[in-house]
């Protein structure tokens, strides 16, 4: 680890000249307590592997690196990467930054081993990364947590309980195989320029467990519930082959509707759908 102190993150914004731009969703967080607060959520990363989406100036990147985590970040903004390649010097052999975008990485293949992500995501492409690694082929997955930073909203969507208006396909699919709660709520204040809404940070840890469904029948029957979700299920999972007669077996009334069922009434219902054949 360094012992160097590092130039505050204003004075390496201002001598890259890396203006924040709207496209790349690009709102620093500056505050190095707040980024050691954030870096501290998954829990002792000193030699852990992590993957970092989008280090940016390096702010929560040398908060990782100071808890000893060996980090590989990907970033799209090749503008970053002078700044990225310093702390590399400053944490000898404990960074890797990739120029890329992190939709089409092979972030296990990159990280060489499991690992903890923690990100700061540029919110565009936050949910279908999440959704890209709930949905992997192989469970128990390559990542052992994830400390992700999304709009309050969405978050909430993560996390929502049944019977909430949040409750909808993000929170099934987040709930099936994992554990998800809001570690930290993020004012807009803390960025740098700030976004037009509140922030919070996720922590998921996979669940041990594969459930025995199919991810892609699950994905249908929750678009099927959700796309009407102010319709009865009878008439909403009509189109789903063997939806109602699992609901039947389940003994699950069809004339509720679809944020009234738990994530284990979906898991249940998918896994008869998935057993017909
Ligand atoms: N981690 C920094 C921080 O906390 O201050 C920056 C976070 S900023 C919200 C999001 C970062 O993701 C930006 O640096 C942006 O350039 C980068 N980014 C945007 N889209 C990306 C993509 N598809 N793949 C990799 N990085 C991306």
């Amino acid at each position: 680890m360094t012992s160097a102190p590092l130039p505050p993150l204003r004075e390496v914004i201002a001598a890259h000249g890396l203006r924040a731009s709207k496209a790349l969703g690009q709102n620093f967080l500056l505050d190095e307590q707040l980024l050691d607060r954030i870096a501290a959520i998954p829990g002792s990363l000193a030699g852990e592997r992590v993957f970092e989406v989008g280090p940016g100036p390096g702010g929560l990147t040398r908060a990782l690196l100071r808890a000893g985590a060996r980090v590989t970040a990907v970033e799209r903004d090749a503008r970053c990467l002078p700044a990225l390649a310093e702390l590399a010097v400053a944490f000898p052999g404990q960074l890797e930054v990739i120029e890329g975008d992190a939709m089409g990485i092979d972030a296990e293949a990159a990280c060489g081993g499991p690992a903890h992500i923690v990100a700061n995501l540029p919110y565009n492409v936050g949910t279908a990364l999440l959704v890209g690694w709930l949905e992997s082929a192989q469970w128990a997955p390559w990542w052992k947590s994830a400390t992700l930073m999304f709009q309050a909203e969405v978050a909430e969507r993560i996390v929502a309980a049944p019977g909430s208006d949040a409750f909808g396909r993000l929170a099934i699919l987040s709930q099936w195989r994992s554990e998800a709660g809001i570690a930290m709520k993020v004012h807009r204040s803390a960025f740098t320029p700030p976004p037009k809404v509140m922030s919070a940070i996720v922590h998921i840890v996979p669940k041990d467990a594969a459930e025995g469904v199919d991810v892609r029948t699950l994905g249908r029957l929750t678009a099927a519930a959700f796309g009407q979700r102010r319709k009865m299920l009878r008439q909403s999972l009509k189109g789903i082959a063997g939806a109602l007669e699992a609901l039947d077996a389940l003994g699950i009334d069809p004339s509720r509707r679809a944020e009234t069922l738990t994530v284990e009434d979906y898991v249940a219902i998918a896994r008869m759908i998935d057993a017909r054949v």
